[in-house]
């Protein structure tokens, strides 16, 4: 979603875009590899100018898949986020005196004439995926001692607590 400023009416843009899956903006091609992929993604935005400042507020929506953080399975996260951003020109004189009027205000920069939004969105996405991931809320895991999957079923090492607390209460008997 590439937009010439110059192509911008005083109404604002309304902008819909469907991107196919393991969509990854050609602005971020060369990046470390990214440990998630994706479902098809629909993004809606609007995209207005107030002389050279750009304001983009919008909406994204699609499925992540990545690795279970417990059992290294895959967990699929749907994601539904709006975002907001507000986008000045690069060359722009005096920048340090803008002051962000809402936390939630992304704020950047743009080169040129022309606005890349690809990028903002497919951060957006990555916002949303959380640091630990998880496959299901009760995800059991892995067996730390086999590695079996216990979602899958109970493996049959026997549980060291169990062990520890038995252990105790021998040496107790034995005084
Ligand atoms: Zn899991
Ligand atoms: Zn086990």
């Amino acid at each position: 979603m590439k937009i010439n400023i110059n192509t911008i009416p005083d109404e604002g843009l309304e902008l819909r875009e469907i991107k196919g899956r393991n969509w990854l903006p050609g602005a971020l091609a060369g990046e470390a590899a990214w440990d998630f992929s994706l479902e098809e993604v629909i993004i809606s935005c609007n995209i207005k100018k107030v002389d050279k400042t750009i304001f983009l507020r919008g909406a994204v929506e699609t499925t992540v898949h990545t690795a279970c953080s417990r059992c290294l399975e895959t967990a699929s996260l749907p994601v539904n986020a709006t975002f907001r951003y507000t986008l000045v020109p690069t060359a722009m004189e005096g920048r340090e005196e803008i002051e962000l009027t809402a936390e939630d205000l992304e704020y950047g920069f743009y080169e040129g004439e022309t606005v890349d939004c690809d990028p903002l969105i497919y951060e957006q996405i990555v916002l949303q995926i959380p640091m630990k991931a998880l496959c299901r809320e009760d995800c059991r895991g892995l067996c730390p001692r086999c590695g079996a999957n216990l979602n899958l079923s109970p493996c049959s090492c026997p549980d060291r607590e169990v062990d520890a607390r038995l252990a105790v209460l021998k040496q107790l008997k034995r005084q």
